[in-house]
């Protein structure tokens, strides 16, 4: 099953015409889950042709407009299309407050529970953790509470030999454990060993989002060898005296952290209005780490 990363917006602050503020969808072995939510993000997820209301998980980041002035609207309209399913939204303090002051003055009461889970922002967590994934948070260094967050593939399980496994008469109920790795004894007596019948599972694979943040270096242990790293690089090296103003990142910060933290590859991306395109943060960024991108807008990614 696929893990994916689809990028709904790759600008910051300011939306313009190519580039909505933050926002991403990620698929991870059947899970759906939303990183951030910009103003329009709703629109994207047609744009783009992902179905929102499929969502079963919210992660935002942290409370800058750019990153969440989409989720009223998009909860809204997740109600008048029909939705009964509750969905689970992790963010910062006051996220709650929030969403419930934009609904009570319009009197919505929407159809579905909204389970609002407040993340510590000052220490590492796990989000949420089921039998196929995990998500951890971490701080970042940001003008106010910031996360990173971590999506990681459990084990997996070991590929089964199914003709064989017919062919020999293994029955249905050992494949369950000849998958897990486990040998398992049959009828006869006859011990029947998992490695005659499974191949070695595939590698589980990790993917990080870090945005918003100045060069943090302290995060470097969270996403140690992720496969596809996410960072932040409102501007390049021109503007690194604003980079420190408004604890942002440069793309040399992002491509620098990459190489530290020994990533498979990077996406840059929340580019500052300012630029029309990404060639000079590329640039940047690939003098210090090759393997690294500048997103736009609707691009997938397989992690
Ligand atoms: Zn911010």
């Amino acid at each position: 099953m696929s893990f994916s990363i689809t990028i709904l917006g790759s600008g910051a602050a300011l939306p313009t015409n190519t580039r909505n503020p933050t926002a991403q969808f990620i698929e991870c072995r059947g899970r759906r889950i939303l990183i951030d939510c910009g103003e329009g993000t709703q629109v994207q997820f047609r744009k783009f042709g992902v179905k929102f209301q499929r969502l079963e998980y919210i992660l935002i980041s942290h409370l800058h407009g750019d990153h969440f002035f989409g989720l009223v609207g998009l909860l809204s309209s997740m109600h008048l299309l029909g939705r009964k399913k509750p969905i689970e939204i992790y963010g910062p303090e006051g996220l709650q407050q929030i969403l419930d002051v934009q609904l009570q003055y319009g009197g919505s009461r929407l159809a579905f529970d909204i389970n609002v889970h407040v993340l510590d922002t000052k220490n590492a967590g796990v989000v949420f953790e089921d039998e196929k994934i995990i998500i951890k948070h971490f701080p970042l260094s940001h003008k106010v509470p910031t996360n990173g967050f971590v999506i990681s593939e459990k084990s997996k399980e070991r590929t089964l030999l199914i003709e064989k496994c017919q062919r020999d008469g293994i029955k249905i109920e050992h494949y369950q454990y000849l998958k897990k790795g486990e040998n398992v004894l049959g009828e006869n007596g006859k011990e029947i060993r998992f490695k005659d019948y499974t191949l070695p599972a595939e590698k589980s694979k990790a993917y990080a989002f870090c945005s918003d943040t100045k060069y943090f270096e302290a995060i470097v242990p969270y996403i140690e060898k992720v496969n596809l790293l996410y960072h932040e690089a409102t501007f390049t090296e021109e503007f690194k005296d604003r980079a420190k103003i408004t604890l942002h990142s440069t793309a040399n910060d992002a491509a620098g952290i990459a190489k530290r933290a020994k990533v498979g590859k990077l996406l840059m991306g929340h580019l500052s209005a300012r630029y029309e395109n990404g060639k000079q943060h590329l640039l940047e960024g690939q003098t210090i780490f090759k393997n690294c991108c500048v997103v736009e807008d609707g691009d997938k990614f397989e992690v």
